[in-house]
């Protein structure tokens, strides 16, 4: 069952007025782990932040179905209640707001959404500690401010601890692991696996194969300005870890 279909999307940055996205056609079923790769500023990012519907940015061609509804008519809060989750490549810090309470607002809000009941701190607690356990977090973790002074692995941790609170349907995540050393790639693998259900999608941007050694997706594409120029399983990223975006090229070449 289709879940999010991209057909020609074309984006342009508002202020600027400058194009990023010139036809960008992507299907994601239910169940499947998609993984874009690509050259710095090819417009991942830009796609990522488009089908959350960031603000930075004006869809100016195509179209994107989301579980049968148009989703560029939908505001980004209602894409969330919906299920379409992003990881931010730089989370804002919010002084003055617990992470338990910012956890336990956006699961309450999602659950409404599914029409069950709310979680009460002490009930959330008991939601939480799994899944801050299975990320390696230390409990302490919930009563710090959001985002104020974490480390890098934590921001990523964080962000991971995020999705599987909001259990997405949809989680679209950008770099998650820049920046990670081994271990930590590994438990925030674990846990975007862990988040993976049979009707949910995960929708990963990374540069290196090592991440897709753990999250496994079955399908890999390659963007190139503004596209996506090639499609294909794991071994994409192998050739893309061997011979770069040039034995891609070639690929391109012999195939048409
Ligand atoms: P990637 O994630 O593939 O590295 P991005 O989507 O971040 O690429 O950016 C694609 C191109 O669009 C880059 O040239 C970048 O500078 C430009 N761009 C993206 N977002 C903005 C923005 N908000 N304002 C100005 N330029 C932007
Ligand atoms: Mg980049
Ligand atoms: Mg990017």
């Amino acid at each position: 069952k289709v879940l999010l279909e991209v057909k020609d999307l074309e984006a342009k940055v508002a202020e600027t007025g400058n194009t990023i996205l010139r036809g960008v056609n992507l299907t994601i079923r239910e169940g499947e782990t998609h993984a874009i790769m690509g050259t710095n500023g090819s417009g991942k990012s830009t796609l990522s932040k488009c089908l959350v519907g960031h603000p930075d940015y004006e869809i100016t061609g195509g179209s994107v179905t989301y579980k049968g509804e148009d989703l560029l008519e939908m505001e980004p809060e209602e894409r969330a209640r919906a299920g379409i989750f992003m990881s931010f490549q730089s989370p804002v810090e919010i002084p003055g707001v617990s992470n338990s309470d910012f956890l336990r607002l956006a699961a309450n809000a999602r659950r409404k959404q599914r029409g069950e009941p709310e979680l009460e701190p002490l009930e959330f607690y008991g939601f939480v500690m799994p899944k801050l356990a299975a990320l390696k977090m230390n409990p302490d973790f919930l009563n710090r401010d959001v985002n104020a002074n974490f480390s890098g692995g934590e921001k990523k941790r964080n962000e991971i601890l995020q999705l599987s609170v909001l259990e997405a349907d949809v989680a679209v995540l950008d770099e998650i692991d820049s920046g990670l050393d081994i271990d930590a790639l590994r438990d925030v693998a674990d846990a975007v696996n862990g988040l993976k259900r049979p009707d949910s999608a995960t929708l990963m941007v990374t540069h290196y194969k090592r991440l897709l050694n753990y999250v496994v997706p079955e399908a890999v594409h390659i963007m190139e300005a503004g596209r996506i120029i090639y499609s294909g399983g794991l071994e994409v990223a192998d050739i893309l870890e061997k011979d770069g975006y040039e034995g891609i090229k070639t690929l391109i070449k012999k195939e048409a």
